[in-house]
């Protein structure tokens, strides 16, 4: 892989061994719809391991063997490479970035990343804006950037936003992050500008410890997306940008919980969909709306009927995505049992009892912290959501066993 950057546009050129299916780090496979990208408003003078680790985020599923950038990196970013993903990485000669001293949380509305927002009040944000491809036609009108940029303006936060067509990169499954730290990219080669020494996301317990997401359904300590000793938490932290979970110990339904009892719940939108709202159609809304019925205590509130699409694989029997949260919904929602989770109640039988773990923070999720910002999430979790007991944490370590 060949990497260009001018400005804020990067061209990148795949080697003979390069293939345009790819797998993300997740092991989820993309396919690459076009060579070029582009971020708005970000220096040209960021340090040369800035540039060179937001094109990893954009071309490393496609990379098989080497990448070249076209200006040194150091030799830190390079060894993070090799041993993280067996790349042999280069020219090399730079110094290292020196961390800053400021935390940016990387904002995106959801829940999630309110929640971490909440975390550290003082915190600046940087947000990801989509926008369209020169090049590639917009299929995807519904995802309202727009609307959720508006929303993270109005948040009254010193905030940074980000404008770019990075995710038109992927013909498949659909435009999206390459890596999940694409999202990041912006936020990286603003690092310089900002005096970052983290950036925090609102990942949660579920994405960074129990196998969420896209990813295999069990205890994941070696992380290799989030744990800061996986792959992504060494190649962040050689420059000086220290990925920061600062709800990583806590469930959906506690950041849920944080969210819609925070000064900033006005602005939370977790769907893409809507403009004046969720638009409670989506399978996201659906999933979302278990987890609010769950923490408010009320019956669930859906138009989505058993026939409709997004309801079919709630018709299936377990696994499922965020299962521990929909063990947690389907204990707590009264009649849930007359619902479409009917199916999904019957196979898992989960209790208030059995999932009461997920009301509480996993401890070693804020020893991970690094110690500049480690206290004040500490000091957070202790007075807003209380810490897990042995058996709880318990549960967490043997998560799908
Ligand atoms: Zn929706």
């Amino acid at each position: 892989m060949r990497v260009i950057w001018n400005g804020g546009e990067l061209l990148f050129r795949l080697d003979p061994e390069d293939e345009i299916t790819g797998k993300a780090s997740d092991g989820y496979p993309v396919k690459l719809a076009t060579n070029s990208c582009h971020l708005s408003g970000v220096p040209g003078d960021a340090h040369p391991d800035l540039f060179a680790v937001a094109a990893w985020t954009v071309v490393a599923p496609w990379t098989r063997r080497r990448i070249t950038f076209d200006r040194a990196v150091s030799a830190e970013v390079a060894a993070a490479l090799h041993d993280g993903w067996g790349i042999e990485a280069g020219p090399v000669s730079a110094e290292p970035r020196r961390a800053g001293s400021v935390l940016a949380i990387s904002y995106s509305g959801g829940a999630d990343s309110v929640a971490a927002a909440t975390v550290y009040p003082e915190a600046p944000f940087v947000h990801f804006r989509r926008v369209e491809h020169p090049r590639i036609p917009n299929r995807w009108p519904h995802y309202r950037s727009d609307v959720l940029a508006r929303l993270a303006r109005q948040t009254g936060r010193d905030i940074t936003i980000v404008e770019s067509d990075l995710e038109y990169t992927l013909a498949e499954p659909r435009p999206g992050y390459p890596e999940h730290q694409a999202v990041a990219a912006g936020a990286l080669l603003m690092a310089d500008r900002l005096g970052l020494g983290g950036l925090g996301f609102g990942y949660e317990m579920g994405s960074r410890w129990l196998g969420g997401g896209r990813y295999l359904l069990r205890y994941t300590p070696d992380n290799f997306l989030w744990a800061p000793h996986g792959a992504w938490g060494r190649l962040f932290a050689a420059v000086g940008v220290h990925i920061v979970l600062p709800v990583g110990g806590v469930s959906e339904a506690v950041t849920m919980r944080l969210a819609v009892n925070s000064d900033l719940k006005d602005q939370v939108r977790w769907c893409l969909r809507g403009t004046d709202g969720p638009c409670r159609t989506c399978g996201k809304c659906l999933y979302k709306e278990l987890i609010m019925a769950a923490v408010e205590r009320r019956p669930l509130d859906t138009p989505i009927t058993a026939d409709r699409p997004v309801a079919r694989k709630w018709l299936k029997p377990p696994p499922y995505g965020g299962q521990e949260m929909i063990e947690y919904g389907l204990a707590r929602v009264p009649g849930i049992e007359n619902t479409l989770f009917a199916t999904a109640l019957s196979h898992l039988r989960p209790t208030e009892e059995s999932t009461s773990w997920l009301d509480r923070c996993y401890p070693p999720a804020i020893d991970e912290i690094p110690e500049p910002w480690r206290d004040q999430a500490a000091t957070f979790m202790a007075d807003h959501v209380g810490f897990m007991n042995e058996d709880d944490r318990r549960r967490v370590e043997t998560w799908g066993a």
